[in-house]
């Protein structure tokens, strides 16, 4: 370790390498368990990347590639490993307003790839809660999505081409910038959403969308759970591909969201069995706030909804989406854990129900708190059964009943470490023999974010 510890200062010097104690410092955040990596190195170019990863390889160590360490899976535990962090290549290389889209290093931060693209007219629709620390190469490597992929997809539909070195150090420059491109394998593939273990993600082509001029905000209350897919593809239907979010809340966590520590007001009177929020994104700012009243005036006649309200105002849209990003709330009655999952819309009212019983049926106390991007089939649940060491038990009962609603153990936040055992429940044991082949014929000597993903 020494030896390449000194390889690692030669390639990006004393500055850009932290050992031992600062190493271990360094390496704390609140939210993630990122262990102490016997390393931080924070190259500053693509070939830095390359010869630290050259270096790493001959010595058989293993490296952990770091964004914003926004991850909620542990996909950057680096506990004895080399930290390799992008934080140092975070510009955005270029923009290209004819060819609507952006050139970027792996390091640059999501709200500053987007104000960058909305100050040269353009839009990159990516957006989650993390937007002021995630990047875009651990956007790029979890396949993000977040609040508006009902609309744009995840990070996976606006990744154009990329930049990646593997384990070996060899550049896989993939800076493709067409739409279409069919020539062979889509290499870059590889590299998005596989968190850091078949190469490590250096720069990106970002295809960017028009601006939208014109945002309207609604808030619905809805008595019945079937008519939420109803009233979704009413939305979708008669806002002719304006909607950008159709996030629902479960009337928990609505009641946690609007009541006293939280800050936020009920825009709308509890009792109601869901809440909606939905969002349109558009180019005409006097039509589309027309056309939003009168859609939802519609839902509201059909019975698919019982009450509404219209955000008036920028401060009152805020207002409404704080209260679907205040996930904290939910925690406050103590100990509690986050579930990432999906699942087709129709399966869901019973798959809930089979959470909320088998977990009630053990602990009688116990909260299951519900809420999420329901247009994309992809509930977060946050579950509190007031015992710490009760986790692997909860985490049984959320993620097992999955594979009989063909669900999904892993809609946006991915495997990590800390779903890795659970895999086998939505993917089968063909599908993991191949992933297996790919990181084997990538990264032989397994150097490459060990553990994560595959045992
Ligand atoms: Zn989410």
């Amino acid at each position: 370790m020494d030896a390449l510890l000194k390889d690692l200062e030669a390639t990006v010097g004393i500055g850009g390498l932290a050992t031992g104690e600062a190493a271990a410092e360094q390496a704390y955040t609140p939210w993630a368990r990122l262990g102490k990596p016997a390393a931080i190195v924070r190259p500053r170019t693509t070939d830095e990347v390359s010869r630290i990863l050259k270096s790493a390889h001959a010595a058989g160590a293993a490296v952990v590639p770091w964004g914003g360490l926004t991850g909620l899976v542990d996909g950057g535990a680096a506990e004895g490993a080399i930290a390799l962090s992008l934080a140092r290549m975070n510009a955005v290389e270029e923009i290209d307003a004819a060819g609507s889209i952006m050139v970027v290093q792996a390091g640059c931060v999501l709200q500053t790839a987007c104000e960058a693209a909305d100050a040269a007219g353009l839009f990159l629709p990516l957006d989650l809660g993390a937007r002021g620390t995630a990047t875009i190469g651990g956007n790029i490597s979890t396949n993000a999505g977040g609040n508006r992929v009902l609309r744009y997809g995840m990070m996976r539909e606006m990744v154009l081409g990329l930049e990646a070195v593997l384990a070996d150090g060899t550049v896989v420059t993939s800076m493709n910038r067409l739409i279409k491109n069919n020539t062979g394998y889509d290499l870059k593939q590889l590299f998005i959403g596989s968190e850091g273990t078949l190469g490590v993600v250096t720069r990106a082509v970002l295809r960017l969308r028009p601006k939208p001029t014109s945002t309207n905000t609604g808030f619905l209350a809805i008595e019945s759970f079937e008519a939420l897919p109803k009233l979704l593809r009413m939305l979708e239907a008669e806002l002719a591909g304006t909607l950008s979010a159709f996030e629902v809340m479960w009337p928990e966590f609505y009641a946690f969201v609007t009541t006293e520590p939280a800050k936020g007001r009920a825009p709308l009177p509890h009792g109601s069995a869901f809440y909606v929020l939905v969002e349109m994104l558009g180019s005409h700012p006097q039509a589309d706030a027309e056309r939003f009243e009168t859609v939802l005036g519609a839902a509201l006649k059909a019975g698919l909804a019982s009450d509404a309200v219209i955000a008036k105002s920028q401060a009152e849209s805020d207002a409404i989406w704080a209260l679907r990003d205040d996930v904290s709330q939910p925690y406050r009655n103590g100990p509690a854990s986050t579930y990432d999952i999906s699942l087709p819309i129709p399966a869901m009212p019973a798959y809930i129900e089979t959470v909320r019983r088998d977990l009630t049926a053990r602990w009688p106390q116990a909260e299951l708190t519900v809420f999420g991007h329901l247009g994309d089939g992809n509930l977060h649940l946050i579950a509190g059964v007031g015992d710490r060491s009760a986790k692997k038990d909860v985490e049984k009962i959320v993620y097992a009943p999955l594979r009989a609603f063909s669900g999904s153990i892993s809609a946006e936040h991915g495997i990590g470490l800390q779903k890795r055992d659970y895999i086998g429940v939505s993917r089968s044991p063909v599908e993991l023999a191949v992933m297996r082949t790919l990181k084997d014929a990538l990264d032989p000597k397994g150097i490459l974010n060990p553990g994560k993903i595959l045992a």
